[in-house]
């Protein structure tokens, strides 16, 4: 997507949003007829650590609340003080498996999980007791190792690239879609740190913040 036009479509989705009392009012009418009870948010961050990572961070302590980071072993090991000083602040590093394979590929995928636990565990102190498949791609065995580990499986309920598509150009869209989704009251969103759009996410994670926080939204981490 064009730079620019993906600016500017997002940016003036966020310019609505942050305007407007309308859109708690909206989501308090889905609720109409239902208790309303406060909104759970989770913000996710995956493929780490790189080179947004540090900025993520900064602005999640800004706004005092506290991410969930689904780190790579192999680039743990690699800069393992950037990784405990997320975990001494508050924040939640979890595990993305040790080389971001495919794990529905794998005869045993039990060496991908341990390694990044163990990378994990050396850098913090704590081990992981929730793994995100890269890709979200998981299948019967996949889960039942997981299980055997004794980690739960968390993937998403929405990536942040939908508030910049086309299809779905406003925060307000992907916010309306929660609402309609177990009644708005819990949600997961993926972003990625490291990879991907990363540079993007860092110009509206702000914005992303503080229309949850509108909200009165709970923010929530995985382990
Ligand atoms: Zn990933």
């Amino acid at each position: 997507m064009d730079r620019r036009r993906f600016l500017t479509n997002t940016g003036l989705a966020l310019g609505a949003v942050a305007s407007g009392g309308g859109l708690a009012g909206l989501i308090d009418s889905r609720l109409a007829g239902a208790e309303r009870q406060r909104g759970r948010i989770a913000l996710t961050f995956d493929d780490g650590p790189g080179p947004g990572t540090f900025k993520t961070r900064q602005i999640l302590d800004d706004n005092g609340i506290f991410g969930t980071w689904f780190f790579v072993g192999n680039v743990v090991s690699r800069s393992p003080d950037s990784v405990r000083g997320l975990v001494d602040l508050g924040h939640s590093v979890q595990n993305h498996s040790w080389s971001h394979q495919d794990l529905t590929t794998l005869a045993d995928p039990t060496a991908e999980i341990t390694m990044c636990n163990d990378a994990i565990r050396s850098a913090t102190g704590v081990t992981p007791s929730c793994i995100r498949p890269p890709y979200g791609a998981t299948n019967d065995h996949v889960d039942s190792v997981i299980s055997s580990l004794g980690m739960t499986s968390v993937l998403w309920s929405l990536s942040w690239t939908r508030i910049a598509t086309a299809a779905n150009p406003t925060l307000q869209t992907v916010i309306e879609a929660e609402a309609r989704r177990d009644r708005g009251l819990s949600s997961t969103i993926l972003f990625h740190d490291a990879t991907n759009d990363w540079e993007q996410m860092l110009y509206f994670l702000p914005s992303i913040v503080a229309a949850f926080k509108a909200l009165d939204y709970d923010f929530f981490t995985y382990g």
